[in-house]
């Protein structure tokens, strides 16, 4: 899941990034309003968290900005303080939440994966494929009731494969949503990880999950 935090204060942008990370979320922080909104038009994030009160261009003007430009990624906004006005005016201008700050990071958390979650392809927290299943909370992994060890980059990109299982995405997408825009990507990278993940989910089992599709990218399902 790759997130946008478009926040002026770096020391706040920085404490979610940092936190975001430690859940294994990547994301990227932006400190102006005119850098975040070009980065919100051109990257393909999961979710923004946007800061209301910017200078130059503000987390309202953003938000429609995007939603007039059929841009409708889930938009957590940012307010100063808990005003009705200022909530309102929020989700008038196409956020889809709204916190008020001072806030505690467990609480950014439970709105990120409220407004992550894709009810469609999850049963609450847990992913499942086949005798795969994947826990988003505790991040475990498990197959034929076997526990398994994955590192966290691995674990993202089964993730993401999983919540979109049966479906083909190509290195490209993968890349957009499992790596940060300052992660190092090499042209192979995607591939690597897709070997390394073979090797642990199923290597070890007689069905293999995760299928290649020539000149389109990798399936799992
Ligand atoms: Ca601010």
């Amino acid at each position: 899941m790759r997130i946008l935090v478009v926040e002026d204060e770096h020391k706040i942008a920085n404490s979610i990034k940092k936190g975001l990370a430690q859940e294994l979320f990547a994301a990227d922080a932006i400190y102006t309003g005119s850098e975040g909104y070009d980065m919100a038009a051109s990257e393909e994030y999961d979710l923004i968290i946007l800061d209301r009160l910017l200078p130059g261009i503000d987390g309202i003007e953003i938000c429609k900005k995007l939603r007039s430009q059929e841009i409708h990624t889930p938009i957590l906004l940012l307010t100063a303080k808990g005003q009705v006005e200022d909530k309102v005016e929020g989700l008038n201008a196409g956020a889809d939440d709204y916190l008020a700050k001072p806030f505690a990071f467990e609480e950014l958390l439970a709105r990120v994966r409220a407004l992550t979650r894709r009810p469609k392809a999850t049963l609450g927290h847990v992913l499942s494929v086949g005798t795969l299943t994947l826990d988003t909370l505790t991040f475990s992994v498990e197959r034929e009731g076997r526990p398994l060890a994955l590192s966290s980059k691995e674990f993202s990109l089964l993730e993401y494969l999983m919540r979109h299982a049966q479906k083909v995405l190509t290195k490209e997408q993968i890349i957009a949503h499992v790596w940060n825009y300052d992660a190092n990507i090499l042209p192979n990278t995607v591939e690597v990880y897709i070997k390394l993940l073979r090797s642990k989910i199923d290597k070890p089992f007689t069905n293999p999950l995760i299928h290649t599709v020539r000149g389109f990218g990798y399936k799992i399902g």
